[in-house]
C-alpha cells in the first residue's frame, strides 16, 4: 500500500498517467481473475461438493480456479465446511500467512453462519475470524452454487482498482 501511495504522489500529477493506470488495472485484474489459487481446506461435510468442483464434471479449473497446496503461492482461502471455535485459529493462522491480495469465500450453510449447528458451543461462522469476501449459502451448496460464488468472487477482483488513481 506504501508503494501504491509513493507512486500515486510520484505520477499522480503526470497527464496521461490516469489512462495508463487504468489500463493497468484492467491487465492486473483480468489475470487475477482467471489465476485464483485457493489453499485445499476442507473442513466440513461439504467436501464431497468441492471435490465435484474440481472434478472433471464441473471443472473449476476451466475458469482458472487451481487448488493448490502451498499457502505461499495461494490468494483464496475456500472454507468448506464446518468450522469449531479450534479450527478457526489454524485458519485464521493460514490467512495470516498469505500475501495480499487474498480472499475468502465461505463455502455452505456452517462457515457462513453456523447452519444446523447455530447453538453449539463450538462452531463459529468464520467471518468472526477472518473477512469474508463470498458467502456461499446451502447445506450442502450444490456444485453449480459454488462455481457462482466462485464466479462473483471473480466480478469483485476484477472490479477492484488497485492503484487508485483518480481519472
Ligand atoms: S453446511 Fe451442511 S453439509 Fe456443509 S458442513 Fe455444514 S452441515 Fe455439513
Amino acid at each position: 500500500m506504501a508503494n501504491e501511495e509513493q507512486l500515486n504522489r510520484t505520477l499522480g500529477n503526470v497527464p496521461g498517467a490516469g489512462a495508463v493506470y487504468s489500463l493497468i488495472d484492467f491487465i492486473d485484474g483480468w489475470a487475477r481473475k482467471y489465476s485464483i489459487w485457493p489453499i485445499h481446506l476442507v473442513t466440513g461435510c461439504c467436501s464431497p461438493e468441492f471435490m465435484q468442483v474440481c472434478g472433471s464434471r464441473f471443472d473449476m479449473e476451466r475458469l482458472g480456479i487451481l487448488p493448490f497446496a502451498s499457502v505461499r503461492q495461494c490468494d483464496c482461502i475456500m472454507v468448506v465446511g464446518i468450522v469449531s471455535r479450534k479450527m478457526a485459529d489454524r485458519v485464521k493462522y493460514l490467512y495470516e500467512q498469505m500475501g495480499e491480495p487474498k480472499y475468502v469465500v465461505a463455502v455452505g450453510a456452517c462457515p457462513t453462519g453456523k447452519g444446523p449447528f447455530y447453538d453449539s458451543y463450538s462452531v463459529v461462522a468464520i467471518d468472526e475470524y477472518v473477512p469474508v469476501d463470498v458467502y456461499i449459502p446451502g447445506c450442502p451448496p450444490r456444485p453449480e452454487a459454488i462455481i457462482h460464488g466462485m464466479m462473483q468472487l471473480q466480478e469483485k477482483i476484477v472490479k477492484e482498482r488497485r492503484l487508485g488513481v483518480k481519472e
